[in-house]
């Protein structure tokens, strides 16, 4: 903990990193263990929220009859043991009349009675220091488990509507989020409204879930250590920008902190100014500057950033929590939606990058030794060709509405672009013989491999853009992790060899006729942003919120 002296007070704080920007104060609530979501807490009436708690118990239990009963007939004792384990939890009237009270007397929802009386059983055991109910305490974590997903699968209308209830209550506390780290389905899955912002123990700043943190507003830090000196309910001041988690603000504290964030908020409003202007720099060069976006929401306000068109969108965050795999129905709906939003102006649609720390339920992959280098990007596309076709024929079918342009991730061989252009020439035949409406779709490639650079010049003939990925480029050059937090301090996000091959990439682009992109999370600094305009790049695509900022600093450069 660190300690700050001003004007005669005396402000304690946990140092960490920021990943975003503004200053929220609230209450602490921890990620429960065992339960991978935030659920909306507050309901609007306990009596339907104690059918449903009840309703979907009993479903469990008699599922738990059943693999007991199957066990014991095909002589699986141990099995059939398990599941008598796990049903006597599950009828455990202590347990039950504490879920009743928290949804009767707190006016909690059925999933968040649930998780916390499962996590406050497996609290209480945990705390009576015997090593021999351990076990016990991870069934209860997983029956709990278990039981929320069955209140989630059996009443996903009432879930919703529920949710509205609570959406509406005239002050649903507000929370600010505190885990060791989340992933980015996890992060896709918080209740938006409820949240003021997020502390993690854990985390890189180029990781996947801190770029969907960014790019939602959410304000954030990384690397609170010292995490576990926080207790829930607890009040704190976070100020993202800064990496500072102020415990026990007081008056001063908090109107000071007010303050700071009433300025930056007219930063903001300053910036409103460049909203519609073109990006041109002093000396006449003009520069596109595009959004990168990973959820339908931000289509609207990539819509409302100042960007000149859409120039990455992270598709695979679409269906990631989903266990269907998405239909081309799905999946055209949202590029149309996307297309029609920018008006004419570039949607380019990143085909899925699932793998790695992105793993998509419906595909059900294998856990790896080694995921970075693993079953990842084009490569699972490729392998996958129905699913890959129904992606490629939803863009082709949706670049009827707009500029739909196509985005290989991952390439790191001429022949995959080679397979994917024929492909998707399939579709283009297919969807003509159906007599389905398609527009002409350009396709592009990422650059983030090393192999992709060095073979720029091959696949600048088969393409129609690049777009340089430096998150992926900087991990696979250096051989460093991304979500490997240890690595800071080697971490070097304008390595020479980086420089080096965005330069070789802009070269190769050019020398066909073809334009070059950044799109990795260095694009959005504003003080290397003329170097990578020296080197010769078209284009930057960012984080919508980070859009009037840069066009501010390159329409104001000094010679
Ligand atoms: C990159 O690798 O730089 C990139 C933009 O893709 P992602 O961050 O989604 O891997
Ligand atoms: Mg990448």
């Amino acid at each position: 903990m660190m300690e700050n002296s001003a004007g005669g007070r005396r402000d304690r704080f946990f140092s960490a990193t920021g990943i975003s920007d503004g200053i929220v104060t609230g209450p602490i609530r921890f990620r429960r263990e065992g339960t991978a979501q935030v659920i909306g807490r507050t309901h609007g009436d306990a009596a339907v929220e104690l059918d449903r708690a009840e309703r979907a118990r009993k479903a469990l239990l008699s599922s738990y009859r059943e693999e007991e009963q199957r066990a014991r007939s095909a002589g699986m004792k141990e099995q059939a043991g398990i599941y008598l384990s796990r049903q006597m939890i599950l009828e455990d009237e202590e347990l039950r009349k504490f879920r009743d009270s928290l949804m009767e007397l707190q006016r909690y929802s059925a999933e968040y009675a649930v998780q916390e009386a499962f996590a406050y059983a497996a609290w209480a055991i945990s705390r009576s220091g015997d090593r021999l109910l351990s076990d016990r305490r991870k069934d209860i974590l997983d029956v709990g488990k278990e039981y929320l997903a069955r209140l989630r699968s059996i009443e996903e209308s009432k879930v919703k509507v529920a949710d509205k209830v609570a959406m509406e209550k005239p002050h649903p506390e507000k929370y600010i989020l505190a885990a060791k780290d989340l992933l980015p389905s996890e992060i896709l899955q918080l209740p938006r409204e409820e949240l003021l912002g997020v502390i993690l123990k854990e985390g890189s700043f180029d990781s996947h879930a801190a770029i969907l943190i960014r790019s939602f507003g959410i304000p954030a830090v990384i690397r609170c250590e010292e995490l576990s000196g926080l207790w829930d309910g607890q009040e704190v001041s976070l100020d993202a920008e800064a990496g500072r988690v102020y415990l026990r603000p007081d008056a001063q504290l908090k109107a000071q902190l007010r303050k700071k964030e009433e300025r930056r908020k007219e930063t903001e409003r300053i910036l409103d100014a460049y909203r519609d202007r073109e990006c041109v720099t002093p000396d006449g060069k003009k520069v596109l500057l595009l959004a990168n976006i990973g959820d339908p929401a931000e289509i609207r306000i990539a819509a409302l950033s100042g960007a000149d068109g859409i120039g990455l969108f992270r598709t695979e965050f679409l269906f990631l929590d989903s266990e269907e795999e998405p239909s081309e129905e799905a999946q055209f709906d949202v590029y149309r939606e996307a297309a029609a939003a920018m008006a004419g102006k570039p949607v380019v649609i990143r085909t899925f990058d699932i793998g790695s720390d992105k793993s998509a339920e419906y595909l059900r992959m294998e856990p790896e030794s080694n995921p970075a280098l693993g079953f990842r990007g084009i490569r699972v596309s490729l392998m996958h060709t129905a699913f890959f076709k129904k992606q490629l024929r939803a863009a082709l079918r949706a670049a009827a509405y707009g500029d739909i342009r196509i985005l290989l991730p991952m390439i790191s061989d001429p022949e995959e672009v080679r397979v994917s252009r024929d492909i998707l020439n399939e579709c283009k035949a297919e969807l003509k013989q159906e007599g389905k409406t398609a527009g002409e779709v350009q396709l592009g490639v990422m650059i983030e491999t090393p192999a992709a650079v060095l073979c720029a010049e091959e696949l600048a003939q088969l393409v129609d853009f690049f777009s340089i990925g430096t998150n992926d480029l900087l991990q696979y050059t250096c051989a460093m992790d991304r979500q490997n937090p240890t690595l800071r301090p080697f971490v070097k996000p304008y390595h020479p060899a980086l420089m080096r091959e965005i330069r070789m990439t802009v070269e190769a682009g050019h020398a066909a006729g073809i334009p070059v992109s950044i799109c990795g999370e260095i694009a959005s600094d504003e003080k290397k942003a003329p170097a990578f305009l020296d080197m010769g790049v078209d284009s930057l695509s960012v984080t919508p919120r980070r859009i009037l900022p840069l066009k501010r600093a390159l329409c104001e450069l000094q010679p």
